[in-house]
């Protein structure tokens, strides 16, 4: 079930390697694959390190807050029922440069911009907890 009032959204597939940043939301924190060898973070979650080729990867928690690094507004309603125009972003969190989650953004289109400060929030729909960014309380 969506949350209430939310409307339709096109939902992924959980596979092993990314059900966790998909699920992460539940307790409202959003979760980013790190190493733990050399400690460096990567999105989307790869079965290897990118950096070190480390196979010791987790799941932590991080800030949920970063800034917008670019953008796109979107006109098409690829559902029914789903709000257009809305914002895709390309996020890039806190705890690390060049760490980019997409998700959209929050707000009017307008006001969108880049170096815009976010955090993050969730939408439940069924068994995914969505990520959406908010404008404010970012870095
Ligand atoms: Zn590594």
């Amino acid at each position: 079930m969506a949350s209430e009032g939310a409307p339709a959204r096109k939902l992924p597939v959980l596979e092993p390697e990314t059900a966790f940043f998909w699920t992460s939301g539940a307790d409202g924190l959003l979760r980013i694959q790190r190493c733990g060898a050399c400690r460096t973070w990567q999105h989307p979650p790869l079965p290897r390190c990118s950096t070190c080729g480390s196979e010791t990867l987790t799941a932590e928690a991080v800030s949920g807050k970063g800034r917008v690094a670019s953008y796109t507004i979107n006109y098409e309603a690829w559902l029914p029922g789903l709000p257009v125009p809305f914002v895709l972003a390309a996020v890039v969190l806190a705890e690390q440069t060049g760490l980019y989650v997409l998700a959209n953004l929050d707000g009017p289109v307008t006001a969108a911009h880049v170096g815009q400060p976010v955090s993050v929030r969730f939408e439940q729909h069924e068994d995914v907890w969505l990520p959406f960014f908010t404008p404010g309380d970012g870095l």
